[in-house]
């Protein structure tokens, strides 16, 4: 009914060799993807031809940017657009990662922006959304998400919004070793899920692809992918080992 997806998200690491290397031992595993799976590999931004070209023949694959700029185009040194990304074949882009959030200080408004640049250019926001530490021992987690979502996403249209997935990520989660229990995995992914539907109506809801991130592997993949809110994951660490990567994908079912 859904979507169901597993993306990598590289960060700033390999080279382009590498990066090569480890597409190809990715699509040499073998995967067997069913109707409605896709992987998608989110690379830096100069290797996004490159892993376009090595995925283009494989269905069900497809190449995300990392971030985009909030502005359509214009005197922005240093910046890469929608736009631009869309001209070199790329199909998803990873708006709002908590990394983004906190070290370039890119604020709810900023990201709408963002998301609003990425859907004109035909791009498909991976919108990420999660809480610090304190907020869940706060236990107020719920509350923070739901702020997050509104202000990034509450203003798109329901036609919108079918181009949109969502990745909650803990940020007490991410690169940490530390995961979310199936159990907490799945009562964020519903809440957000009533969220949507609160707001875009209860169709609308039902075909959002939400996903987890936050030191998923292969060893804990197929408990939290087995929740029914949870419709894959954005992976960081572990996408840079084609064996682990492969590992998680195969645990979508
Ligand atoms: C991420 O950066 O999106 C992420 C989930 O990282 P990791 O899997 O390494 O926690």
């Amino acid at each position: 009914m859904r979507k169901k997806i597993v993306a990598g998200n590289w960060k700033m690491n390999l080279t382009l060799a590498q990066g090569e290397q480890l597409i190809n031992d990715i699509l040499q595993a073998g995967l067997k993807l069913a109707e409605g799976q896709e992987v998608v590999v989110a690379t830096p931004f100069p290797y996004l031809t490159k892993a376009k070209s090595l995925l283009k023949n494989y269905p069900g694959f497809f190449v995300a940017a990392q971030n985009c700029a909030s502005e359509k185009s214009g005197a922005y040194t240093g910046e890469v657009s929608a736009e631009m990304l869309q001209s070199v074949g790329v199909d998803y882009v990873i708006i709002g990662h908590s990394e983004r959030r906190e070290y370039f200080q890119e604020s709810n408004a900023v990201l709408a922006k963002k998301v609003d640049q990425a859907l004109a250019a035909g791009i498909k926001p991976i919108f990420c959304c999660g809480e610090p530490l304190a907020i869940r021992q706060a236990e107020t987690q719920n509350a923070f998400v739901a702020k997050q979502l509104e202000e990034s996403l509450f203003h798109l249209t329901v036609e919108q919004l079918k181009n949109v997935v969502i990745a909650y990520e803990p940020i007490w989660a991410i690169g940490t070793g530390l995961t979310a229990s199936a159990a907490q995995a799945q009562d964020m992914h519903a809440f957000i899920r009533s969220q949507i539907a609160n707001k875009f109506g209860r169709e609308a809801a039902l075909h959002l692809t939400i996903l987890y991130g936050g030191s998923a592997k292969p060893g804990n993949a197929a408990e939290l992918f087995a929740n029914p809110d949870v419709d894959g994951g954005l992976i960081g660490g572990a996408s840079l080992v084609a064996s682990d990567f492969a590992a998680i994908i195969q645990h979508l079912g």
